[in-house]
């Protein structure tokens, strides 16, 4: 039995109808529409937060018409006008960010001043890691990450089967029965390896997991940068625990004086040690998860849910094959043209965001 909302969502699509751009297609009154939009007023200064940087401004002069994003009715928060897409919640990818950067900025103003030779030189390696580290983050949290278009209309009534015993369909995916669900946000029987994320309120393609430290979905075009983030950020807090705990050894060796006493006189020294040591630990066994799930070409929730336990794995390719698939393939242009213009359906627009839980309102709950 779904949630409450979740049919109520639902009902209000299927009356309605979506587009593939996530626009409603509709057909109620305009009495309907006028108090839709006046008693949402309030709601809407939030549906402008969440549309960063040039809300309507970049609308033909003297036409109406929105574009993609303004309009999707995801969770996501765009920026620079649609290209960037960025999970709802900003806070992990702010958290990650700041960390980045206070430990090197503790670095290079504590650590590598108290080297005897090529200090300068030794700061100069950590701030590009820390850039490398950076700059994978921004691409892997701000990627579309494989976003799936909605559909106008229940797919369900389209082909004219009854809602109630066609959830699933199956198909054969080199020789192997594959199931597909219905997605009742979406309109939509989901592709192979896709899932709806709770927090984003999208169905992704080739889900991997919502990884709350970047504040984004991995997904099937995001994947790579992910991992390129999380090695870098594996290698450069090795770099900085080495050199911190190079510094606290030739303290005690100094001054001769115990560790407890060296909290005192070098503390930047053991919570750059301490925090760098707790990264490493985490990003290594990330890492090497990761790897493992390339190797054998799964996703990280098919590996928990245990997808392949009772039938051969269809994508399995071969260790080398797969690896050449997760790195080096090309990866496919988004789904969604988040910058196409579109005419809005303000009734409709309203009443999306009245139906909006602050929660999300997906079907599975993804770690
Ligand atoms: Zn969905
Ligand atoms: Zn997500």
């Amino acid at each position: 039995m779904a949630p409450q909302h979740v049919q109520n969502a639902a009902t209000d699509h299927e009356s309605n109808g979506v587009n593939k751009f996530g626009v409603i297609s509709s057909s109620i009154s305009n009495s309907d529409v006028i108090s839709s939009v006046l008693s949402t007023l309030s709601r809407y200064s939030k549906f402008r937060i969440r549309s960063c940087f040039g809300l309507f401004s970049d609308s033909p002069s003297g036409s109406s018409r929105v574009r993609v994003y303004q309009v999707w009715p995801g969770k996501n928060v765009f920026f620079f006008r649609g290209r960037m897409v960025c999970g709802p919640d900003p806070r992990g990818f702010i958290l990650t960010s700041i960390s980045i950067v206070l430990s090197d900025w503790i670095f290079c103003s504590y650590i590598t001043v108290a080297l005897p030779q090529h200090s300068d030189l030794t700061a100069i390696v950590s701030m590009i890691l820390a850039l490398i580290v950076i700059v994978t983050l921004v691409l892997a949290g701000t990627k579309d990450p494989g976003i799936i278009p909605r559909n106008e209309k229940p797919e369900l009534e389209e082909v004219g089967t009854s809602v109630s015993r066609s959830r699933s369909r199956r198909i054969s995916i080199n020789g192997v029965q594959i199931k597909l669900k219905y997605c009742r946000i979406c309109n939509i029987f989901r592709l192979p390896r896709s899932c709806h994320c709770t927090v984003c309120d999208n169905c992704v393609e080739k889900f991997d997991h919502h990884c709350p430290w970047i504040g984004q979905c991995v997904g099937l075009r995001n994947y790579r940068y992910y991992l390129m983030f999380v090695v870098s950020a594996l290698v450069f807090f090795t770099y900085a625990s080495a050199f911190s705990l190079w510094r606290i050894r030739r303290e005690v060796a100094r001054s001769g004086s115990g560790m407890i006493e060296l909290l005192g006189c070098a503390p930047e020294a053991f919570a750059l040690a301490l925090f760098s040591f707790v990264a490493v630990c985490f990003l290594a066994g990330l890492s090497v998860f990761h790897v493992y799930l390339i190797t054998i070409n799964q996703t990280a929730r098919e590996n928990f849910k245990g997808g392949y336990a009772k039938s051969p794995n269809p994508y399995d390719k071969g260790m080398l094959r797969n690896i050449k698939e997760a790195l080096f393939m090309r990866l496919p242009p988004s789904n969604v043209d988040f910058r196409a213009f579109v005419e809005p359906n303000w009734g409709s627009i309203a009443k999306i965001l009245m139906n909006s839980s602050p929660k999300g309102v997906g079907e599975e709950a993804i770690a």
